[in-house]
């Protein structure tokens, strides 16, 4: 941000701005937020999930629905983490809190070998104890605070390491049927994130107090990305929107495209959309 105190108020603002309008955005295109809904926010201490608990409170106060917001908060025992830190934060917010204690850290050290990644088993675990933690305080909606660019990332990941076209969805169905979890920060940049968490001087508690080293695959991805970002500025942008913009007939699932019934002069195998959507009601069916 610049040095002009004046100009650089003028450039928070529009950051703010930015952020909101992304975050509104997002909640209607994907229909996150219903009236009465019962919001359990998961923060990490991270910068990307207090961004979203204060995005989600400033929407809150003038939204046309009215929602709860109930932030929760895993203390998983890591060796350094201070306790002190979220409570006090969640004190001045006015805002439900609930700080859960489990020792997954010890679970993890026991179970993954020394010098392997230990994050993919810590927020499985963190996730599980989340979920049963929504139902059991009745909450309608679990919003975690990944952003467009962890979107992306997920997306080569799958596309690189797992043979499979996928990232993570705005929305989503948890396996059980049981709990819906919301991304509403699905359109955010994270270098945006970034700079409202710089400015905005919140809090942050480190993820890395257990030694462990954010996966080496996610870090050479996020870095493949960043050099086509500055090489191609708006790359990212447009692999985001691609996710959006999905044309079943021209990739080569069979269960998302009914290949077999193009048969030339016959009648025309249904659209894409059509195919799309059939396959959506049998599945809700
Ligand atoms: S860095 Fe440590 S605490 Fe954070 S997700 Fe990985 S294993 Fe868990």
């Amino acid at each position: 941000m610049s040095r002009d105190p004046r100009r650089s108020r003028t450039e928070f603002n529009k950051l703010h701005k930015r952020l909101r309008r992304q975050v509104g955005q997002a909640v209607v295109d994907y229909d996150m937020i219903r009236d009465g809904e019962r919001i359990m926010v998961c923060l990490s201490g991270g910068k990307d999930s207090y961004a979203m608990l204060d995005i989600l409170q400033n929407l809150q106060r003038s939204a046309p629905v009215s929602f709860e917001l109930i932030a929760v908060h895993m203390d998983q025992k890591q060796p350094g983490y201070p306790p002190e830190i979220l409570p006090a934060y969640l004190d001045k917010q006015n805002i439900e809190y609930h700080i859960l204690e489990k020792d997954t850290y010890s679970v993890v050290k026991s179970v993954i070998p020394e010098g392997k990644t230990t994050c993919g088993l810590c927020s499985r675990l963190r996730r599980g104890t989340l979920y049963g933690f929504a139902e059991s305080i009745g909450a309608s909606r679990i919003a975690l605070g990944h952003h467009r660019d962890d979107i992306v990332e997920t997306l080569f990941l799958n596309m690189f390491f797992g043979g499979t076209l996928k990232a993570m969805p705005p929305k989503l169905l948890s396996d059980d049927g049981k709990n819906v979890v919301i991304r509403p920060m699905a359109y955010c940049k994270e270098a945006d994130l970034a700079r409202y968490a710089e400015e905005m001087q919140f809090p942050i508690i480190p993820c890395n107090l257990c030694g462990s080293q954010d996966n080496l695959q996610r870090q050479a991805i996020k870095k493949m990305l960043v050099d086509w970002e500055r090489q191609y500025p708006g790359r990212t942008e447009t692999i985001f929107k691609a996710i959006g913009n999905v044309s079943p007939s021209q990739l080569a699932d069979r269960d998302l495209f009914d290949f077999g019934s193009l048969n030339a002069g016959e009648p025309q195998a249904p659209s894409d959309t059509a195919t799309a959507l059939s396959r959506i009601t049998a599945v809700n069916l």
